[in-house]
């Protein structure tokens, strides 16, 4: 079933994991044996054939670059300006994949349509490209709110204002506190420029201040369900229902501590907490529960996150496995309608009305 990523970070591991996303995993990960400068060394599950198999022939694929002030012990660049230059590394690469004819961006509604009419059509899969929507996961590197309008003009369309700790903009996970002037501007500008504001990694204070000022398309690209893994990094009830009420989507992430509670990074391994596709299902059933419906949810993976196999449902030997979950959606109830709509249906439906369609 032709399959919606709403979460991967494809040009963070081709520029600093050093990945060449078109090899298979498995010569990504033989290439990478040995190595233990990051904790997922030769335990890949994405690169673009995977993705062809598995029919996800459209992602929403990040440029990251966090800014870090004096005393933020995070990993990230000294000044604005510094990753704001990343970021354009990551949309040159993404550029070079167009070039080659493995990646195409998706970036308004005539766009898309063509795009699936192309993933529905008999050419075999292996020689499509995969489409890519340009979201910005934090938005440190935006060095000023003019700088918004030229992204946009690369095919910038949708900011996710804070991402781990404190931001310039917002403040995000495991961080409290308001957004404050400078957030408020940039929420103006992307309502301005139709720019979808992607929920995910606010803190709760952000959250319901970013909600209360913007009155643009919201979705929650890669996000799971505090009341079955107590965490901040996660939406409360209260989140999901008013995020349900403004017409968004909540993309599941397939990162194992964000599914199964009392995750150890580094030792829990994901068979000896129990952590597979089914696991998945059951956040996906509790938004389901609020929402009184299906139309809320959908795939926003994150599969290639700084994590792997190390740290992803132990069903999961690569992204193609993705098409495991409609069985498991069968399995448990849900009609054909429900499973089109999780896995590409809803997305779908977002991005058609937020694109004027
Ligand atoms: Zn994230």
């Amino acid at each position: 079933m032709f399959t919606i990523d709403a979460h991967l970070d494809l040009s963070m591991n081709a520029l600093e994991w050093n990945r060449d996303l078109r090899l298979p995993v498995s010569a990504i990960n033989q290439r990478e044996t040995g190595l233990t400068d990051k904790p997922d060394r030769a335990k890949a599950v994405v690169s673009l054939p995977e993705l062809r198999k598995g029919q996800v022939g459209l992602v929403v694929a990040t440029q990251i670059a966090r800014y870090v002030a004096p005393g933020n012990n995070l990993p990230g660049w000294h000044s604005p300006e510094q990753a704001w230059a990343q970021t354009q590394g990551q949309v040159a690469w993404y550029k070079a994949m167009e070039e080659a004819g493995e990646m195409v961006q998706i970036h308004d509604l005539e766009s898309l349509n063509s795009h699936i009419l192309l993933w529905e059509s008999h050419i075999p899969d292996e020689v499509k490209p995969v489409g890519y929507i340009l979201s910005l996961e934090g938005a440190d590197s935006i060095v000023t709110v003019e700088h918004l309008e030229r992204a946009h003009a690369y095919g910038l369309r949708a900011v996710g204002p804070a991402h781990y700790g404190p931001g310039r903009y917002a403040q995000g996970t495991d961080a409290t506190g308001l957004m404050g002037p400078k957030g408020h501007a940039l929420l103006k500008e992307m309502e301005r420029l139709n720019i979808i504001l992607d929920a995910t990694h606010l803190c709760d204070d952000s959250f319901w201040e970013a909600l209360d000022h913007f009155n643009g398309h919201i979705w929650a690209s890669h996000n799971n369900c505090r009341a079955l893994v107590n965490h901040n990094r996660q939406y409360s009830d209260a989140q999901i229902k008013e995020l349900v009420n403004r017409g968004a989507v909540i993309g599941l992430a397939l990162d194992a501590w964000m599914m199964v509670p009392n995750w150890v990074r580094g030792t829990s391994t994901p068979r000896g907490m129990h952590c597979n596709l089914e696991v998945m299902v059951d956040h996906l059933d509790h938004i389901c529960q609020i929402a009184g419906n299906t139309l809320h949810i959908g795939v926003g993976s994150d599969l290639d996150g700084a994590f792997g196999k190390e740290q992803c449902p132990y069903d999961i030997e690569t992204i193609a496995d993705l098409q495991k979950i409609p069985a498991l959606l069968e399995k448990r109830g849900y009609q054909k309608q429900d499973i089109q709509n999780m896995m590409h249906g809803n997305w779908m439906r977002f991005l058609r009305n937020a694109w004027g369609g």
